[in-house]
């Protein structure tokens, strides 16, 4: 079967990529990328050790605890965060600036609380909650990609249920059945709230 089409976005919007773990956040984000380089897709700095696979500058800026200090300090976070309990994340704000005075769109996969504080400073930014199908199936996603200790995965199902009941404060709502479909809405999504710059 053939993939949908997905069109190509037409304006710059910061949209806001938030959901429960294992939801398919990073997933959705990759697919747009890899089939919209001209989205923007912001590249966070965290505290947490690397994954195995993970490198520096592509899936995270992966910074010490003085050196999150110091950003927060001098204000170069749009926004950041304490997740799961332990590690830092942060939002760079001088890439998504530059992006947006480009004319191009811009989407941020983050968490619950990077969320709220983002459409806080930024009203017009677009906030989408990603659902799994069922909650068995984030379940099976999250053992499946066999990333966490059964510790962590058991700490971050809690953070999930939270994470579940604060989707009415998103602006839209997408069902992560199948990536295409899923990345499909969201670039539409980006295409119906966009007000800057058409890009090519
Ligand atoms: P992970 O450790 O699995 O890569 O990410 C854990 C959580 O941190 C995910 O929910 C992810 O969306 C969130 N996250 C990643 N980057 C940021 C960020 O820059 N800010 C905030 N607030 N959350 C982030």
């Amino acid at each position: 079967r053939r993939a949908p089409m997905v069109p190509a976005p037409t304006s710059s919007t910061l949209v806001v990529l938030a959901g429960p773990t294992a939801v398919g956040k990073g997933t959705v984000s990759t697919y747009i990328r890899e089939n919209h380089p001209e989205v923007c897709l912001s590249i966070s700095a965290t505290t947490r050790a690397p994954r195995p696979g993970e490198v520096d500058g592509v899936s995270y800026y992966f910074i010490d605890d003085a050196e999150f200090d110091r950003m927060v300090e001098a204000g170069e976070f749009l926004e950041w965060a304490v997740v799961h309990n332990h590690s830092r994340y942060g939002t760079p704000r001088a890439p998504i600036e530059a992006a947006l005075a480009e004319g191009r769109s811009v989407l941020l996969e983050i968490d619950i609380q990077g969320a709220r504080q983002v459409k806080a400073s930024e009203p017009s930014a677009v906030l989408v909650f990603l659902l799994p199908p069922t909650w068995d199936e984030l379940v099976r996603r999250l053992i499946g990609r066999g990333t966490e200790s059964a510790e962590e995965q058991e700490r971050r199902l809690r953070t999930a249920r939270v994470e579940l009941a604060a989707q009415g404060e998103f602006d839209h709502r997408v069902v992560n059945t199948d990536v295409q479909t899923a990345a499909a809405e969201v670039v539409e999504l980006m295409n119906a709230s966009g007000a800057g710059t058409p890009v090519a």
